[in-house]
């Protein structure tokens, strides 16, 4: 299978050259030339699989042309050996129509493994058949980070740096990415916010020279990889299910959800998609007034998701856009400019037929958390707690609701206390987190001093 970039100037590429290249050379992102499309028997099939056997399924169709069969088992069994459960993301019945799909169980706790640890696989691959070494840069708001760390540690063929905005994450998260005991692995705390990362990473990408110079590359959901391995889930959930689910998803950069448009494109029956926003509404707005335009980033109790640019959201304006890749060529360089995009109606009208939006606070962040432990004796972690908030305020009728949990409770334990007053305790595979000596390296929001700092590292 082909992929093209949505602003339509990058030439076609296979998948494993996508993998590889992280956004397409034109700043566009790559998507199929064309979605495949999975038979209704085919489907339905999914519910007697298990989950490696439906990520085998839908991966391959992808995949198909860069990594043989026997490749792609063996990755998607090395990624999902080590999760918690065998179920890798088991889908719980709360009662009332209403379920959560778990997807945490994987080595740092949150959704975000689920797609790292396959792509950490696909990765050491790819650059082992080429002989070659690559350089990943992610921006991280808290949990890409850990998740890239975990998957490309030790890895032989590739040096990792990854930036977070320096305190704006959670202890936790940011002892999961500094105590990592591998040579490889460069921690930078940014003097800035996630955007301000995220726009230091792209600019080191537009950077050409230096870009081929040490063989950039990005494994942020802008890796349409990522986007390949969030689609399983969508499948398996829905196919243990006796009605077409609304899915409610806690939205920051607008991949997890993406893979859920993804995934009905690809044949699956869903009745719609709820983006679920804290305070940092930009996708919200967007979807609900028609003006995709930044504000201010707060600092919230679900840091995950405080973003103002949703990069995946151009996968979506793509799509909703018929594939108009010289209209969103323009639109995304103006919007870059004036930071403002005035989506034209029928635009607007295609994502309406898919998508519906909410956002919360952190008061009723915490009163979900409070509430669903009073009512279900379960602790959710605030990111969870803006989706279980956005499900409640969505009127669908009768359709199922499937939540979706991107992180254990135990990664975000301040929130989870202040709510209930339980502090969740960590799992075994975390003991010893703060005993970790931390390794990190404390940058000013400057392009020119991260790329600097890069180099050097990079000089043996
Ligand atoms: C990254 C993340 C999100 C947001 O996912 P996007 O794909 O960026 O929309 C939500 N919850 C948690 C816990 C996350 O780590």
């Amino acid at each position: 299978m082909d992929f093209i970039s949505t602003r339509g100037q990058a030439a076609p590429q296979a998948f494993a050259d996508v993998l590889l290249a992280g956004p397409a050379s034109d700043g566009g992102l790559f998507l199929p030339s064309a979605w495949p499309v999975l038979e209704k028997a085919e489907i339905a099939a999914l519910a007697q699989r298990s989950y490696g056997e439906a990520a085998f399924t839908i991966l391959s169709r992808f995949a198909d042309g860069s990594f043989s069969p026997d490749a792609l088992r063996a990755d998607i069994g090395a990624a999902y050996a080590g999760f918690e459960t065998p179920a890798i993301a088991p889908l719980v019945d709360l009662g009332q129509g209403l379920h959560l799909l778990e997807l945490f169980h994987g080595p740092t706790l949150a959704f975000k493994d689920v797609a790292m640890q396959l792509l950490g696989r696909m990765f050491a691959r790819a650059l082992a058949e080429r002989g070659r070494r690559a350089t990943v840069v992610a921006a991280t708001s808290g949990d890409t980070g850990s998740a890239a760390i975990a998957a490309l540690g030790g890895m032989p063929n590739l040096d990792v740096f990854v930036l977070h905005p320096k305190g704006r994450v959670s202890e936790v998260q940011r002892l999961q990415m500094t105590t990592a005991p591998f040579g490889n692995v460069h921690n930078i705390a940014l003097e800035g916010s996630f955007d301000d990362a995220q726009a230091i990473v792209k600019a080191l990408f537009a950077d050409t020279t230096f870009a081929n110079d040490v063989n950039l590359t990005a494994v942020n959901s802008i890796n349409f990889v990522r986007i390949a391995a969030q689609i399983v889930y969508y499948f398996t959930a829905a196919a243990t299910l006796d009605a077409p689910p609304v899915f409610v998803v806690p939205t920051g950069n607008f991949g997890d959800i993406f893979a859920g448009e993804a995934a009905m494109r690809m044949g699956l029956a869903a009745e719609r998609l709820v983006v679920a926003t804290n305070q940092n509404d930009i996708l919200a707005r967007a979807l609900n007034r028609g003006v995709y335009e930044t504000g201010e980033v707060h600092a919230t109790l679900s840091p995950s998701m405080d973003i103002q640019v949703a990069s995946n959201f151009e996968r979506a304006l793509f799509e909703a856009s018929g594939r108009n890749a010289d209209w969103l060529r323009g639109a995304m360089v103006d919007f870059t400019r004036t930071r403002r995009l005035v989506l034209p109606d029928p635009v607007r009208q295609s994502l309406a037929a898919r998508y519906a939006a909410s956002r919360s606070d952190d008061a009723e962040t915490l009163a979900t958390i409070a509430r669903v432990y009073r009512d279900c004796g379960r602790l959710i972690d605030p990111h969870t707690a803006v989706a279980m908030t956005a499900a409640e305020a969505y009127r669908g009728g009768a359709a199922p609701v499937v939540v979706l949990s991107t992180a254990h409770p135990a990664k975000f334990p301040d929130a989870v206390r202040r709510a209930t007053g339980q502090v969740p305790p960590l799992p075994p595979r975390l003991k010893g987190l703060y005993d970790g000596v931390e390794r990190v390296q404390a940058l000013p929001n400057n392009l020119e001093q991260v790329r600097t700092f890069i180099a050097s590292r990079l000089d043996r």
